[in-house]
């Protein structure tokens, strides 16, 4: 694996790849990395001549400080755990890289209603912050295959619109989500669960779980109040727990037995926000 700090050497190192046809495949990262992310990797690896990893804890898509500055560093197992699942090229860059002229006058994108909505609602500002630095990262990367974690829904949709609005023609890929063997799903955040926690988090996926099972044409709202009292019940401080359209986000009340949908789930557990999703009825 080649590592590169600096931007021109890795677009430079890419354009050679590019001169002979071969395809780059880009998972892009904040690190902490697990088996969700070595699982897009593998994709890429499979599909792609050239894999990138990027790993950079971008501070303009943390709406709390705190977060931020909690957000977990465990980067030279992250170095080993690339090199074991073959990663050809890993970018990880520092904050002047990504933003040369600082991070107080970047590019605002007209996102649409999918931005104010559900994440973008309970973390203003978040989805700009994504746009900003994936805007850079695919314009420094340009790959052919661009592979993102359907575990963060709407920042698929997002990503979707961001690659409208800046002509880009990566392929993007929504790679399922994958799970502890009681239903968490893996997530950087996780390693700041204490035991209790980690136990209680579980609760998330078994909420989406009821959803799912109960779902049948006709009203809504019991499920999701059962959801939500599953999530109370492990003293949760729920953000929302809704079943939206699968295509829109807008939130659905009554199913017709036909419509896509997805339920989705934000909740803290002490300081910790977790979210997590599922697909449901027809396209799940
Ligand atoms: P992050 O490092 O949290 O920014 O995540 C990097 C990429 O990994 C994003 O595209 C996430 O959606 C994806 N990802 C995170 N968790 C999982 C998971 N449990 N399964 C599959 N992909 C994931």
């Amino acid at each position: 694996m080649i590592l590169f700090k600096k931007t021109d050497a890795l677009h430079n190192y890419l354009a050679r790849k590019k001169e002979h046809q071969q395809k780059i495949g880009f998972v892009p990262t904040m690190g902490a990395l697990h088996e969700g992310h070595l699982s897009l990797l593998q994709y890429s690896v499979q599909e792609n001549d050239c894999t990138v990893c990027s790993i950079f804890v971008n501070p303009t898509q943390f709406n709390d400080p705190a977060d931020f500055k909690k957000y977990p560093i465990t980067l030279e197992k992250d170095i080993s755990l690339l090199e074991q699942h073959a990663t050809d090229v890993l970018f990880l860059p520092d904050v002047h890289e990504i933003y040369p002229g600082g991070t107080t006058q970047l590019r605002r994108y007209e996102l649409g209603s999918i931005e104010n909505k559900l994440e973008g609602y309970y973390r203003p500002g978040h989805f700009q912050g994504v746009c900003q630095v994936m805007n850079r990262l695919l314009d420094i990367v340009q790959p052919t295959n661009l592979y993102m974690g359907q575990k963060d829904y709407q920042q698929c949709m997002v990503i979707k619109k961001l690659q409208s609005l800046i002509g880009s023609h990566a392929v993007l890929h929504a790679c399922p989500t994958l799970r502890e063997p009681d239903g968490l799903a893996l997530s950087s955040r996780n390693l700041r669960l204490n035991a209790a926690e980690r136990e209680a988090a579980a609760a998330i996926s078994q909420a989406l779980l009821s959803i799912k099972k109960e779902l049948r044409p006709g009203p809504l709202q019991p499920l999701v109040a059962t959801a939500k009292s599953l999530l109370e019940q492990h003293r949760f401080k729920i953000d929302y727990v809704t079943i939206a359209d699968a295509a829109t986000l807008d939130e659905v009340n009554g199913w017709d037995g036909e419509q896509s949908l997805v339920a989705l789930v934000a909740a803290y557990i002490n300081e910790v926000r977790l979210i997590d999703n599922m697909l449901l009825g027809n396209n799940s």
